[in-house]
């Protein structure tokens, strides 16, 4: 199995939930005692969003590009960012690293097409959902996304960075989640993209009446099958 570098913190909570899915996940797979072979760099989130909200990307880019850096050298044979804010940067922190990085977008966007679906609505952090990095990636495969109207897409990011980034999970939120994926269905979503690494903590198939797309859920299973290329087992 190829080592897995995994560039996270943001936030910490997501780095959590990307470790135990693919533990988990090899363990389905390879059974035994088998784990998957990682490299985790996982930074301080606070100066990181500092940065997002001076909208300070460059700078943002190089942190990315050092940390990306550090994972090859440290022998990872693969990256990914466990976060789907910060692949609007993909660009910068993949500058001069000669191993390959699954875009999470890619790996959401050929899951819903595999599902047969089109419409996929998103919620996401504001900068998720409002700038062309990610829906463009989605648009890229003909999707055509379907982003929450502006009331709904303040308060999805702000139950984001005020409670799941810390990892509070509140009922009231959930309740409010779900009411904001009902609206998305009401405006014509066939689907539902949780296109935060966090939003799995509140809405899964369970509570939500259609296909579910969690992306970090996506981006486990596809990272785990580049990590196993070539080995027989998918
Ligand atoms: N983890 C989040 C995401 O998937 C939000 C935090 C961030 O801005 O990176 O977008």
């Amino acid at each position: 199995m190829k080592t897995i570098g995994i560039l996270g913190g943001m936030p910490a909570a997501s780095t959590q939930l990307y470790d135990q899915e693919l533990c988990r996940l090899t363990q389905v797979r390879l059974g035994g005692l088998h784990s998957p072979d990682l490299l985790i760099r996982s930074l301080d989130f606070t100066p990181i969003e500092a940065l997002q909200i001076q909208g300070d990307w460059d700078q943002a880019g190089q942190i990315l590009n050092h940390e990306a850096r550090a994972l090859k050298r440290g022998r990872a044979e693969m990256l990914i960012l466990a976060t789907n804010t910060m692949h609007k940067l993909v660009q910068p922190m993949m500058q001069g690293v000669s191993i390959p990085l699954l875009h999470i977008a890619d790996a959401t966007a050929g899951a819903i097409v595999a599902a047969g679906k089109s419409r996929p609505g998103l919620m996401a952090t504001a900068f998720t959902m409002g700038q062309s990095f990610y829906t463009n990636a989605l648009r890229a495969v003909d999707l055509v996304p379907v982003v929450p109207e502006q009331s709904d897409r303040d308060s999805t990011h702000r139950i984001i960075y005020e409670e799941l980034c810390k990892g509070v999970v509140m009922e009231e939120s959930r309740q409010a989640y779900v009411n904001i994926a009902g609206r998305l269905a009401e405006n014509g979503a066939d689907s539902l993209i949780l296109g935060c690494t966090e939003v799995g903590m509140l809405l899964d198939q369970d509570n939500v009446d259609m296909p579910v797309f969690d992306t970090t859920l996506i981006h486990c299973a596809a990272a785990l099958d580049l990590a196993m290329q070539g080995q027989g087992t998918s």
